[in-house]
């Protein structure tokens, strides 16, 4: 008896990256004896090496009617903001399926009003995340830039700027002569630019993701360096994982495992249509310039970011496998961006990071119960937003696990919008 009650009591989460820190934190909070399993050191995946916008604005769907226009053309050019490998079509094609069907005006709405609400409360979820572990230092509050080349580029985006205003969005229109005031490091060849209030920057989010494991441990908390290999749901709702040291058990399981969360599901009969959307920032260490807030270079979708170690330019979507190896020519690509956006930038000391997205077709993470195993929850999917997510990720993990009160409506995130096998 007394064992079944400590077993209830005892959570693993899978995976370390900066969603699955944020809900063993959470967890802890609420009296859970929490294993945190990564075969890698915390934030060393998809978490490290991202823009480090907690961009609570980011919340459209990725694929809009114009961008499957834009696509083809993107595919082609090699210095375009969009490639893929071919290899990877087999995985991809049901994706792209499934993705096109979602670019009707009703499920733009409800896919943006989804994201819109888990994104509202972030900056202040983070802040009190970092605040209770003592690495608030890494976060600031900031502004969000975005900046087009032409007026056409503005005009294309014109529908995901209307669905941001239908949500309250303040967003102030900008003309080019203006935009040097707003960040005198760009280029002067911008044509229009966004100004967006209430956002924040992770100086470092490598960084911040390792001081909340360090708080997490300091609390107690365990964390257990070993691959995964299963996971086992018992028929009384307790689960086993399978590792390569130690078989665990649990009274709850937390999948966190970004872009690697579809396979681990398999065995718990899930079929999850997740795909690897891969992205690269080039990281100048000794910059000589600096940002005044983050700032997204619409036409290519990039985003360059003042940083604890220098200036990263960060971005562009590969479909490919995660195993794949870094792909020289997209490197290249944000390369020659940087030199064009940001002519005194210094690139005398750089270096190169190559992250993959957890990607799901309608843009909206997984976040909720199995409703095949009670004991089983799902934290993963959060592709382009993952650090802003993660904070109120972990608060709706937290509520239902320990059954408390829901930070918000999450039945947009529902698992069983996707099929099971079982
Ligand atoms: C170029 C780029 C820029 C980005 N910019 C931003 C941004 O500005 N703002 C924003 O909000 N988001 C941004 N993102 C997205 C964000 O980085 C991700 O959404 C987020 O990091 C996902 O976090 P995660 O914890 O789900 O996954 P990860 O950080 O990838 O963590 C998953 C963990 O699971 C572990 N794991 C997987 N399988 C196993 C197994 N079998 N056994 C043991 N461990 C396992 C992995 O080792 C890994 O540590 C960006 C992404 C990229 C690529």
């Amino acid at each position: 008896m007394r064992q079944e009650q400590s077993l209830d009591r005892r959570v693993l989460v899978i995976g370390a990256g900066m969603v699955g820190v944020s809900c063993a934190l959470a967890l802890q909070k609420k009296g859970y004896q929490v294993t945190v399993i990564d075969r890698l050191e915390p934030g060393e995946a998809c978490s490290h090496g991202n823009a480090g916008v907690i961009a609570t604005s980011s919340c459209v769907p990725l694929i809009m009617p114009g961008t499957l226009r834009k696509a083809p053309g993107w595919l082609l050019r090699r210095d375009g903001p969009l490639a893929m490998d071919w290899r990877y079509l087999p995985r991809m094609a049901g994706w792209l399926y499934r993705a096109s069907g979602f670019t009707k005006p009703s499920d733009l709405k409800r896919i943006s009003s989804a994201l819109h609400a888990l994104h509202s409360r972030a900056v202040e979820d983070h802040m009190e995340q970092a605040r209770d572990a003592a690495c608030a230092d890494i976060l600031d509050r900031t502004r969000y830039l975005h900046v087009y080349e032409t007026a056409k580029g503005f005009e294309g985006d014109r529908a995901a700027w209307d669905l941001r205003r239908e949500l309250g969005w303040e967003v102030a229109v900008i003309d080019g002569h203006d935009i040097p005031d707003a960040e005198p490091a760009l280029a002067p060849i911008f044509a229009k630019g966004v100004l967006l209030e209430g956002h924040a920057v992770a100086r470092n989010p490598g960084r911040l993701v390792k001081a909340l494991a360090q708080d997490f441990v300091a609390r107690q908390g365990r964390l257990y360096r070993a691959e995964v290999r299963e996971i086992q749901p018992g028929s009384d709702g307790r689960v086993a994982v399978k590792t390569s040291g130690e078989t665990l058990e649990a009274g709850h399981l937390v999948l966190a495992a970004g872009a690697w969360s579809a396979e681990l599901s398999h065995s718990l009969g899930h079929r999850f249509p997740l795909v690897s959307e891969r992205g690269y920032h080039v990281m100048f260490e000794e910059p000589e310039v600096s940002l005044r807030q983050p700032v997204m270079f619409a036409d290519g979708k990039f985003v360059a970011n003042t940083m604890e170690e220098g200036l990263r330019l960060a971005g562009t979507a590969e479909f490919a496998a995660i195993e794949r190896p870094v792909s020289a020519a997209r490197v290249d690509v944000i390369r020659k961006a940087a030199r064009r956006f940001l002519p005194k930038l210094n690139g005398e000391r750089t270096h190169e990071w190559m992250g993959a997205r957890p990607s799901l077709p309608d843009t909206l993470p997984v976040i909720g119960r199995s409703h095949l195993h009670s004991g089983v929850y799902f934290a993963f999917g959060h592709g382009h937003t993952g650090l802003t997510a993660s904070a109120t990720t972990a608060k709706i993990i937290a509520a239902l696990v320990a059954g408390g009160t829901l930070p918000l409506d999450i039945h947009a995130f529902r698992p069983e919008r996707f099929p099971a096998t079982s």
